[in-house]
């Protein structure tokens, strides 16, 4: 508004002088009246303000003149001194024009030269250009051309985001029963994975609007755009409804509040606004006009739980690295677009790239092309590959790199262990799954265990059935390599609490009775457990870590006793493990735990 009212004035007052700078033949008016008298004026055109004329002999080299017009009546005064005399249009189109855009053109490019300025030093007025340039595009596209086709090896997810796309084509259908409908479903899963791929896909399969925004772009902007935008991307895809509303990387903005070190007290306003406004919308709409909000994020964990309750990004989509058979299928859509000769084995390709995500064999598939364009080969073959493997696994920080082959070998018996043992034992939560593809950072391989519905109760048998699965890891190191590791770092620091808890909370040992030592809280009247003093003895405290002890270690000497009498059967499973690289509930149970033939 400053700038506006200012840039006016100027404009207003540079107008003023230029009207007055065109002409250079202006005379006062007492020189006017003077010629008059020595009837020296041939015509006058008569203005509001002005008069010019045309002197009858020229002076001082000048054959016109312009004067301000004073008081008094002159017409009479021309009629007197028997001068021609005409009236004049006021407006002189092209003077106008004249004089507005001289004086706007000045000032725009002092107004940009300012701001260059400013952009240089990073001072505030780089935040006000961005604003103009609005950083956070919210980009929109009718159809997005792409379909499931383009996406392979998230089998497990693709159902469900089939279900959601259904919902999509049919948003009143649905709903028409009363189920729920869907609102806001969450796409979990590392980097490169194919999160934005998928929600492209599902726009392009639902064919309805995409609408796409980047959390990560919202940090650096004022106090409240972010909302204003957020709010206008919620109108516009409620007009283009059934529509898809993206947002990528959301944990960017929906970081929980608190989590942020560093920012305790003031907090960023910026981001905190827009994530309030985004939780205003996403409770506001009505989703059965068919408006799907999808998010992306590579830390669900980190993300505020007023994000994930129930009516907001309550569905949770995992798409996780792809396994053996999936890194077939995704070489296979890439595959498409490159000249392929014959014999290349996608088999042995997916082998040799364990913790690839669909990202990298993307790019594997388009450096394999380079090599083979550089040789002037007519086709990428085996080589091609093989070479670009090596390239990229060698290029590639340590994180992404596959496991060695040793590796590979020993996180498989790992986590068969923990496999083997929750099939084995009544109280532990049911296995799912097996992998050893690494799902995140730091975790080599996982066991996904079904936890059994919701408890309120545990037995102490139970407990105990637990630590000796979380133990299972350890002891299968211990009993099939010569040496242990450290991957069982996790687990441990799981199996200290728990067998913590059943001697000091749950009062669940004789040697320590039913007192409750600690109550598990990890912050009691603002004060971390460390620091608020215990209320026993050493004694005491020696006694709990003793017994915490022995329940471990009895665990620990369970696990080994069990995964030694199932070595053989462990062995086999391995070895399709390593094979396939994901074992299902089904494959588990037919491998590990045979019905014993009585
Ligand atoms: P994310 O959003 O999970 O980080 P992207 O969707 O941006 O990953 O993936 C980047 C690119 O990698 C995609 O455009 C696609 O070409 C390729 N890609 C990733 N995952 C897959 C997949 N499952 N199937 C096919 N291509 C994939
Ligand atoms: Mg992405
Ligand atoms: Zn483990």
């Amino acid at each position: 508004m400053g700038y506006a009212i200012i840039a006016i004035f100027g404009v207003f007052l540079l107008q003023g002088l230029i009207m007055d700078l065109q002409r250079t033949d202006q005379i006062p008016f007492s020189e006017f009246e003077k010629q008059l008298d020595e009837g020296n004026i041939e015509r006058v055109t008569v203005g509001s303000e002005t008069l010019d004329g045309i002197y009858s002999e020229p002076v001082d080299g000048k054959t016109e003149f312009v004067t301000r017009r004073v008081q008094g009546d002159i017409v009479d005064q021309l009629e007197e001194a028997g001068v021609e005399y005409d009236g004049k249009v006021e407006t002189d189109f092209w003077t106008g024009m004249l004089s507005w855009i001289i004086p706007l053109g000045i000032f725009f490019a002092l107004w940009y030269f300012v701001i260059r300025r400013m952009m240089q030093q990073g001072g505030p007025g780089g935040q006000l250009m961005q604003i103009g340039k609005s950083n956070a595009r919210v980009s929109y596209e009718q159809d997005t051309g792409t379909s499931f086709e383009d996406v392979a090896g998230i089998d497990e997810a693709r159902e469900e985001l089939e279900e959601l796309v259904a919902f999509l084509k049919n948003p009143q259908g649905y709903g028409r029963l009363g189920a729920k409908v869907p609102k806001g479903v969450l796409l979990a899963g590392p980097p490169g994975t194919g999160k934005t791929l998928v929600a492209r896909a599902m726009a392009g399969e639902a064919a309805v609007p995409f609408f796409y925004i980047n959390g990560s772009e919202f940090v650096q902007m004022f106090v409240g755009v972010g909302a204003a935008r957020v709010r206008d991307l919620f109108k516009q895809a409620n007009e283009h409804a059934p529509a898809i509303i993206f947002i990528d990387e959301l944990d960017a903005l929906g970081a929980a509040r608190n989590s942020q070190p560093g920012m305790a007290g003031g907090g960023n306003d910026e981001k905190e606004q827009t994530l309030h406004q985004l939780l205003v919308e996403l409770d506001g709409f009505d989703p059965k006009s068919g408006l799907l909000v999808l998010g992306a994020t590579n830390r669900a964990e980190i993300l505020d739980p007023a994000l994930l309750r129930a009516g907001r990004f309550d569905r949770h989509v995992t798409v996780p690295r792809p396994d053996k058979k999936g890194r077939i299928d995704i070489l296979g859509v890439h595959a498409r677009k490159v000249k392929l000769a014959d014999g290349v084995n996608f088999e042995a390709i997916a082998r040799l790239t364990a913790g690839f995500s669909g990202a990298d064999l993307e790019n594997l598939v388009n450096e394999a092309a380079l090599l083979a364009t550089r040789r002037e080969a007519d086709a990428v073959e085996q080589v091609d590959f093989t070479a670009a493997i090596e390239r990229l696994v060698a290029g590639s920080e340590k994180k992404n790199r596959p496991m060695s082959e040793e590796e590979r070998v020993r996180v498989a018996y790992h986590e068969l262990g923990h496999a083997y043992l929750g099939l084995a034992l009544p109280g532990a939560d049911p296995v799912q799954k097996v992998s050893i593809v690494p799902r995140s950072i730091g975790a080599l391989g996982y066991t996904l265990q079904r936890p059994i519905g919701d408890r309120f109760l545990m037995t102490r048998a139970e407990l105990i059935d637990k630590i000796t699965v979380l133990l299972g890891g350890r002891a299968a190191e211990a009993v099939f390599f010569e040496d242990i590791s450290t991957g069982a770092a996790d687990d441990l620091q799981k199996v200290t609490q728990m067998a913590r808890a059943v001697v000091a909370q749950y009062g669940m040992t004789d040697t320590l009775g039913l007192i409750a030592y600690e109550d598990g809280q990890q912050t009691q009247g603002g004060l971390p457990q460390a620091l608020r003093g215990r209320d026993h003895g050493d004694e005491t405290a020696r006694l709990i870590d003793e017994t915490a002890r022995k329940i471990v270690d009895d665990a620990y000497d369970r696990a080994k006793g069990m995964i030694e009498t199932a070595r053989s059967r462990i062995d086999t499973a391995a070895q399709r493990l390593l094979e396939e690289e994901t074992l299902s509930e089904s494959d588990l149970r037919s491998q590990l735990a045979p019905e014993p033939a009585t």
